[in-house]
């Protein structure tokens, strides 16, 4: 027997369950520093599923016929399917703090990005910033990214499970891919001031900065300047990891680019070939006082000889102009005040960031204080960490102490964390729209899609 009556009752009740579950799960969730990004959700998926409640009640018994109220029940059904997903997309990644394989990753990775990422604005830490900071999550992809609000169209391109991330029109929340080998390697914390450069870049100064940005690049490449444009966003992201970060950036970049000599001179879509990628952060960083040459020869990578690769050539005569213009450019300048950027936080041996390498090989007092740039001190501690006790060490350490080195420097990300409120003032729904209206649209458009696709 069929029944109209029965199917829409179904479907309420599913949509009531969803509630149900979203309801626990926020309740229940720790996570302190994404408040604001969890409310975004919250708004969205409630108000969604009020809207389709409504569409629910609109399936009355009295249709044209049993087969028009099916019809309708099924298309309903397939939007909460979708609703299911989105909810599940995002929960997915607030849940992997509670898993084990991933936690302690995460809260480390949780501290470094807030610190690279609240350095930016106001100095008073009780005060509300105004971009909710990225939510950091573990991929199965080999490199880290970082996807704005605004990237959504990014992610449908990239990935089909994340075209789920369309559903908001912009993403609610803006995410941090962080790669799986991060859990083994915890030095590669120390790429997340990279990543965040993505974020702050266009809080600089919108479209007309970048514009600016790489006007600045092509005039100082002279003769070759033009290729130096596409690499504009890229540069300006290692620049920010740079002054966040300090100089063992260099060498944590080396371990993901060093390569043959013919790999390493070669030009790239959005980076310079990555030796004048490593050359240019030297030169970066020398001109902000740190030490740049010192970093770059440590890693004894021998330069070609000039005539073999022209490009290369062209670039590389021209890393120092290039270092120039970005540091003459008022805008990085005020950045660079804004973040509190100070040398002396990376000198050898006394710097804070020393300190805190000391701490993470056993050999000094844990520094005192929890300001905000201590967890991002931390991130670039581990990479001097791992070169001293790793790379550099006449014996690879054993796995017992390796894993023992890998817990510390988590433990000591995690207990550098700065105090403060992490909440941010962004709102929280799509301005003029009632909440959960962009996701109805995209959950309607999603289950007809589903229609047209299934054979
Ligand atoms: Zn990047």
């Amino acid at each position: 027997m069929l029944s109209s009556n029965a199917r829409r009752q179904q479907a309420q009740h599913e949509i009531e369950r969803l509630v149900d579950d979203f309801d626990q799960w926020e309740a229940a969730v720790q996570a302190p520093q994404y408040t604001t990004q969890l409310k975004a959700i919250a708004s969205e998926v409630r108000g969604a599923a009020i809207l389709l409640q409504g569409r629910v009640k609109g399936i009355t018994a009295d249709s044209p016929s049993i087969g028009d109220a099916y019809g309708s029940c099924v298309q309903v059904e397939r939007q909460i399917t979708w609703l299911w997903r989105v909810y599940l997309f995002y929960r997915e990644k607030f849940d992997q703090r509670e898993d084990d394989r991933f936690r302690e990753t995460l809260h480390a990775a949780d501290q470094v990005t807030w610190s690279c990422f609240r350095a930016y604005f106001d100095e008073r830490l009780d005060v509300l910033v105004p971009e909710p900071v990225p939510l950091p999550y573990i991929t199965d992809e080999y490199s880290p990214m970082a996807l704005r609000r605004s990237d959504a169209s990014v992610l449908i391109s990239k990935n089909e499970r994340d075209t789920l991330a369309g559903a908001f029109g912009t993403l609610p929340v803006p995410l941090l891919k962080l790669p799986i080998g991060m859990i083994a390697n915890p030095w590669c914390l120390n790429l997340i001031g990279h990543e965040i450069g993505h974020v702050i870049m266009p809080l600089v100064g919108g479209n007309a900065f970048v514009q600016k940005f790489r006007e600045a690049l092509v005039a100082a490449g002279g003769e070759a300047g033009k290729a130096w444009g596409p690499w504009a966003v890229e540069i300006f992201c290692d620049w920010y990891g740079l002054i966040t970060t300090g100089p063992w950036i260099i060498w944590t970049f080396a371990q993901f680019e060093v390569a043959d000599m013919a790999t390493m001179t070669k030009r790239r879509g959005s980076y310079p070939s990555p030796l004048v990628r490593l050359q240019l952060m030297s030169a970066l960083a020398n001109r902000y006082g740190l030490s740049g040459s010192a970093m770059l020869q440590s890693l004894g990578i021998s330069p070609p000889p000039a005539g073999l690769y022209p490009d290369y050539d062209s670039d590389t005569a021209v890393v120092c102009d290039v270092a120039n213009a970005i540091f003459d450019l008022p805008e990085c300048a005020a950045v660079v005040k804004k973040v509190g950027f100070v040398a002396d936080d990376f000198a050898k041996a006394a710097g804070l960031a020393a300190q805190w390498a000391n701490y993470l090989r056993n050999s000094g007092a844990k520094p005192d204080g929890r300001p905000l740039r201590a967890a991002r001190l931390v991130a670039a501690a581990a990479a001097e960490t791992w070169n001293d006790l790793v790379f550099a060490a006449p014996q690879l350490p054993a796995d017992a102490a390796l894993e023992a080195i890998r817990q510390r420097t988590r433990a000591a990300a995690v207990s550098a964390g700065a105090p403060g409120v992490r909440a941010s003032s962004a709102p929280t729904t799509q301005p003029d729209k009632e909440p959960g209206t962009v996701l109805l649209d995209f959950l309607t458009q999603a289950a007809e899609e589903d229609l047209r696709t299934e054979v």
